[in-house]
């Protein structure tokens, strides 16, 4: 890294810097600054917007640690103190981001396919330099949700996302 930064990662801290608690004089050098495009921009604010309002009806502790992109999809990574109640919820607003990250094109936020090539990226059609869709996701819709805890536990879960309705029938 160079230490050049995206002004969008910028702005998104500094309309959050309860979340990233970035150096006062440099917001981009907070430890959760996005490593990933700018298409996944708005589903970070969504997010954002979602955990603070989640935690600041709780009082408890809450930082991100790491955003990343890997195998084509967002990765959020967090350290904090929350209720179990409120924990719960957090985890699930990062389980839709990475689950909507996994549909959006990088570049540019419009509908996208996760494709393979030299390495997996999630692009829509115009940004996919001709790589082609993945057709079986195998394993790759599993979302992870890591948490650090101050003692050095951790916790990781995983949750499969589906995007297809499930057919609860009778069964005779
Ligand atoms: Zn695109």
């Amino acid at each position: 890294m160079c230490g050049v930064v995206g002004n969008w990662r910028v702005e998104l801290i500094e309309a959050h810097r309860d979340l990233f608690q970035p150096p006062a004089d440099f917001p981009g050098a907070a430890q959760g600054s996005p490593e990933c495009d700018a298409g996944w921009r708005d589903l970070l604010d969504r997010l954002c917007v979602r955990i603070a309002g989640i935690v600041q009806a709780d009082g408890g502790a809450f930082k991100f640690s790491q955003i990343k992109e890997k195998y084509g999809t967002l990765r959020v990574y967090w350290d904090g103190a929350l209720s179990p109640d409120v924990d719960a919820q957090v985890e699930e607003a990062i389980a839709l981001a990475e689950a909507r990250s996994a549909v959006t094109c990088e570049e540019c936020g419009e509908e996208g396919r996760l494709r393979d090539g030299a390495w997996l990226t999630t692009r829509c059609e115009a940004h996919s330099e001709g790589r082609p869709p993945v057709e079986h996701r195998s394993g790759l819709e599993n979302v992870h949700v890591v948490r650090h805890f101050a003692d050095g536990r951790r916790f990781v879960t995983c949750r499969r996302y589906d995007r297809r309705p499930r057919l609860l029938g009778i069964e005779e």
